[in-house]
């Protein structure tokens, strides 16, 4: 699905050097490194804060901490994304409100999200799934009418852009009160093992975040309050620091590829390609596809024989994400019955991503689309 050797050849001798610096300098955890990335990422994304954390579940975990939440608060997010989300929201003792999605965008839908408001309501946590911004104009406009926060997962979405109809432009992340992100090494922007990040423009959330990310701790070995311990590693950092110029060219090379992909797959009568925001644009964390299976037969028992012959063909091909939260084990309860959230449903039945990273090659673009339709006849 990714091809991260290829990356790294290209940009060898700086992450080379950049990790050669950390090891001589023995400075692995909270060197200068990682605050020089910090800045550098704030004043790339427009935003006043950064704060590197240990992985983007952490990013969010401390995000909803720092809000002052009781038990049993609810926070509103969408059932058809990864789960870290509802994870983090459900390990706080918080209620995780699951809702459904936009069947065209993959991403929350806002009136799911009023309907779901309650007094117990506090927050919102928005998914740019797969590389697109969630609708930030009216999911904002909820949120100042009902006083609540939001917390993007920008996990996917890093270097997306975000213009409302007032003309504001915004990067993923840089929009709600609080935005977290990945560096996960298949991530768009990605570390050479784990890492995350924390974006604010509020500078108390701002203060509050570092403290509980570094056990609750302003002044040393005292501790105000409960946190964590979660911190990015100066080697990641050095990793992040040498990619970081190339992110608009890497999106580049990922929208390129979906430009290919969309002239080959759009007027496929079983495929529907993704479908594009007209206030965001669309980094491309993910190509995900939409099958339409022939009559009676099964959506999910279809779209899984397609991806097992485009494996046997030497095409890597995923299902993000195969089952919605709400119809999870761990996430059952009586409100999210199947059959509740029919968007989150189907898509997890029809979706298909395929290969999608900085270095697709004109002709394994043709392989792969001449191979799908080939497939689907
Ligand atoms: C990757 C991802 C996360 C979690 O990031 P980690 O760094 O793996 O903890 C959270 N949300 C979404 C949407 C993601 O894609």
């Amino acid at each position: 699905m990714v091809d991260l050797q290829t990356q790294y050849q290209q940009i060898k001798a700086d992450i080379d050097r950049g990790i050669q610096e950390v090891i001589d300098s023995a400075s692995f955890v909270k060197g200068q490194v990682v605050k020089d990335f910090e800045s550098e990422l704030a004043s790339y994304l427009g935003v006043k804060h950064v704060i590197a954390v240990g992985n983007g579940t952490d990013a969010l975990q401390i995000a909803l901490m720092s809000l002052g939440l009781q038990p049993g608060d609810e926070v509103i997010t969408p059932s058809f994304t990864f789960i870290a989300t509802a994870e983090v929201a459900a390990l706080m003792r918080y209620k995780p409100i699951l809702v459904d999605v936009d069947f065209e965008t993959f991403n929350i839908d806002p009136a799911a999200i009023r309907k779901a408001i309650t007094p117990k309501t506090k927050a919102i946590v928005p998914v740019h799934l797969f590389g697109q911004c969630a609708n930030m104009e009216e999911i904002m406009a909820i949120a100042r009418e009902h006083h609540l926060y939001v917390v993007e997962d920008a996990c996917q979405a890093i270097d997306s852009t975000y213009t409302f109809t007032n003309g504001e432009v915004r990067k993923a992340g840089c929009i709600g009160d609080i935005g977290c992100t990945s560096f996960f090494p298949s991530k768009n922007l990605g570390c050479y093992g784990d890492g995350g990040a924390i974006f604010t423009n509020n500078d108390a959330l701002a203060s509050q975040m570092r403290a509980i990310a570094n056990h609750g701790m302003v002044v040393r070995y005292h501790h105000d309050m409960v946190g964590v311990n979660s911190r990015l590693d100066s080697i990641q950092a050095a990793v992040l620091r040498a990619k970081l110029p190339h992110l608009s060219e890497y999106t580049a090379a990922r929208q390129a590829a979906a430009a290919a992909y969309d002239r080959a797959f759009a007027h496929h009568p079983r495929l529907l390609i993704p479908a594009r925001d007209s206030q965001s644009t669309h980094v491309f964390h993910q190509y995900t596809l939409r099958l339409v299976a022939p009559d009676g037969i099964d959506a999910a028992t279809y779209r899984d024989g397609v991806r097992e012959q485009l494996i046997s063909r030497g095409i890597p091909a995923m299902v993000y994400y195969p089952v919605p939260i709400h119809l999870q084990k761990a996430y059952k309860s009586e409100r999210h019955a199947e059959g509740s959230l029919p968007n989150a449903e189907r898509l997890a039945n029809c979706v298909l991503s395929i290969p999608m990273h900085t270095c697709l090659e004109p002709q394994q673009i043709d392989f792969i689309t001449s191979n799908l339709l080939e497939i689907l006849g």
